[in-house]
């Protein structure tokens, strides 16, 4: 945008050089959080207190959860993020016990087994300070901790390399949503969405590894996913961190598979040619 109006200043004007040509949507009054008032009105209308009784404590407690049927998929990401007009569905995706610290992905939530809960016990609730659950929607901050919270559960459970890798890989979607969502009027706005690029990489790159590991040694369903969307999702985080055999490879199986439907195809030979446009431009970069 800069230039456009550059050169008001001999008219002395030079104070509106900046003005934006098609102009931002007014800035909302802020309500007592920092959160604009009317959208966190919004959002709060599509979610409910659900109760839950704690698989390692026992104690019940209540955690925000959306109301499914009231919010409309906008769309996804090429990696299967999805996309939500009205609510970012993964803020409210953990649910977090606020007495001991235990704390899963609500598809997980009551799956823990008796020496898993004996090391949540022994490693997380002796030193978790007990939370109050007041809250009525989630900043992307404290969304961010309760899936922090929640992978630190998993691996002190020693769960399945899938759980891990599919809570890094909502980690970066979360994250994703995080920078999307930033104000850009914020004065360190560009620092801000590197820092939230640079960890999601790293969630992603994490959420790979996993899913690699996992597929030699589980079996599908994986976090409720077939086959071909896992290899899917492998093959375009490959994708992104220039990966590009591991990619080709698992794209080629997903073209051949009996089993993928046809969309999964589609979508398989989308990555194909992006694949083979990446290989090329790498190639030409070389010579
Ligand atoms: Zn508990």
């Amino acid at each position: 945008m800069a230039g456009l109006l550059s050169g008001l200043e001999q008219f002395g004007l030079s104070n509106l050089e900046n003005m934006d040509l098609y102009e931002a949507p007014k800035k909302e009054e802020k309500g007592p959080d920092g959160k604009p008032a009317s959208a966190a009105m919004q959002e709060q209308d599509y979610l409910f207190d659900k109760s839950f009784t704690c698989p390692i404590c026992d104690k019940e407690f209540k955690a925000r959860t959306v109301r499914i049927g009231k919010v409309k998929l906008s769309g996804s990401d090429l990696d299967l993020r999805p996309r939500y007009e009205q609510v970012d569905l993964l803020k409210y995706d953990i649910i977090m016990c606020p007495s001991c610290g235990y704390a899963a992905l609500s598809r997980f939530f009551k799956f823990v087994t008796s020496p898993q809960a004996k090391n949540i016990k022994k490693t997380i609730s002796t030193t978790f300070k007990p939370q109050k659950e007041t809250k009525e929607i989630y900043t992307y901050d404290e969304a961010l901790e309760r899936y922090k919270l929640t992978l630190a559960n998993a691996i002190v459970k020693q769960t399945r390399a899938s759980e891990k890798a599919y809570i890094c890989l909502k980690t970066a979607w979360l994250l994703r949503g995080k920078a999307e969502h930033l104000d850009k009027n914020l004065p360190d706005y560009e620092a801000q969405k590197k820092q939230c690029e640079d960890e999601e990489n790293e969630f992603l790159r994490n959420a790979l590894e996993g899913f690699l590991a996992a597929r030699q040694t589980e079996s599908f369903p994986m976090c409720g996913m077939d086959e071909p969307t896992v290899d899917y999702l492998i093959a375009v985080t490959a994708m992104r961190f220039e990966q590009y055999d591991v990619s080709s490879r698992l794209i080629t199986g997903i073209l051949t598979s009996p089993t993928a439907n046809p969309r999964m195809k589609d979508k398989a030979r989308d990555i194909k040619e992006m694949l083979m446009k990446k290989i090329k431009e790498k190639n030409a970069a070389r010579k």
